[in-house]
């Protein structure tokens, strides 16, 4: 029997694992009545905890085929299989000369999956490049197209992750990338890179995640567990009574935020994004133990398997950091990581 593929190493089974090399087959599979629920589609599991054996079907796409659909003076559309690893997309694009997925070069996973979790580093978000993307409906086996406007992209969230669309497994990704020069470097190292170019700013992606964050190949990690939380204004200020120095960004984007500690809405302008490394860290968790669990000495967001660990005994050990944040913050801090 298959184990379901995992970057936190965890050795986990699936009552049906199937893979598909085409739309085409994945259609028939699900016609036949083979894709049997609940059902969980999988990349390469970088952004997947399991505690148990998954009680149904596991599906994974091998379409990887890449295709050039449309061209202007100015950019380029491309369309990509989601089975298509993300980091080979992404020196494709740097090798020819195409702008827009650089800053997210070194990001584990499939492009299907990109899509899904709106993969971001360094000042971008994949959103940024996305023109379309294709999908199938599992439960009817009908194909639908999706405009990056009805994916309703957020920091880390699409609409594949909410229930009523999980249903819908992505076949390929178009995506549109500048022909003209065109750089993101806000963030601190990339702007100071003397004549920037795609080769150079890959590069030194690659090198600061090398130095930063575990080698899947090597410690099991899911990269950043929780997602940055984001506070009222009103709350920071409160904060700063105690931690003068608290590190703090204006919230991008979406028209109104839900501020989790409270469950309420507010709009952007009212609300800053914390952290959440520099809170767990705060905490002093950075390079602690919890049985066969951990966080990553370099980076306090990164929780590792040092060995052997069970899916419960790493999220028992997350459990026990969202405790301390909230106990010393006031802040809920929300996984990223999608446990089963
Ligand atoms: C060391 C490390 C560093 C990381 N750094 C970053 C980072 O800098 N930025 C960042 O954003 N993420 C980062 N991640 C998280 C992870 O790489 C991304 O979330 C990635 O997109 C997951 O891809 P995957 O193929 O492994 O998907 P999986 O983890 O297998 O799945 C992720 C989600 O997508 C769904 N899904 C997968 N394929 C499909 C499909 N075809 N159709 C519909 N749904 C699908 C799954 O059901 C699941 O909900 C990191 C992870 C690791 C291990």
């Amino acid at each position: 029997m298959t184990f379901i593929p995992n970057t936190f190493g965890i050795r986990v089974k699936a009552d049906r694992f199937l893979e598909y090399d085409s739309e085409e087959e994945l259609v028939t599979l699900i016609r036949s009545g083979a894709v049997t629920s609940p059902f969980l589609h999988v990349g390469q599991g970088s952004n997947l905890l399991f505690t148990k054996d998954f009680p149904g079907t596991v599906l994974h796409s091998r379409i990887d085929d890449f295709e050039e659909v449309d061209r202007d003076g100015y950019s380029v559309t491309v369309r990509v299989g989601a089975g298509v690893v993300w980091d080979d997309f992404v020196e494709e694009c740097v090798t020819r000369g195409w702008y827009g997925a650089e800053n997210l070069s070194l990001i584990p996973g499939e492009t299907g999956a990109a899509a899904v979790q709106n993969i971001g580093a360094y000042g971008t978000e994949v959103k940024d490049i996305i023109a379309a993307i294709a999908a199938i409906d599992v439960q009817t086996g009908e194909s639908r197209v999706f405009s990056p406007v009805e994916c309703r992209y957020g920091y880390r969230q699409s609409i594949f992750k909410q229930p009523s669309y999980k249903k819908f497994i992505v076949t390929s990704v178009y995506f549109r990338l500048s022909l003209t020069e065109q750089y993101a470097l806000e963030y601190g190292p990339l702007k100071e890179i003397e004549s920037p170019s795609l080769r150079k700013i890959r590069d030194a992606v690659i090198s600061i995640r090398r130095e930063k964050l575990p080698d899947p190949a090597e410690t099991g990690s899911a990269g950043s567990f929780f997602m940055n939380p984001i506070i009222t204004v009103s709350h920071l200020n409160d904060l700063q009574q105690t931690w003068p120095d608290i590190p703090h960004y204006p919230v991008p984007d979406a028209e109104t935020v839900t501020y989790p500690t409270e469950g309420a809405s507010a709009s952007p302008a009212d609300c800053v994004k914390v952290p959440a490394g520099w809170l767990i860290q705060q905490c002093g968790w950075r390079g602690k133990s919890q049985g066969r669990a951990g966080v990553w000495e370099k980076q306090a967001l990164v929780l590792v398997n040092r060995g052997g660990a069970s899916g419960e005994e790493i999220l028992s050990l997350a459990r026990s950091i969202t405790g301390s944040v909230l106990e010393k913050f006031g802040i809920a801090l929300q996984m990223e990581v999608n446990v089963f």
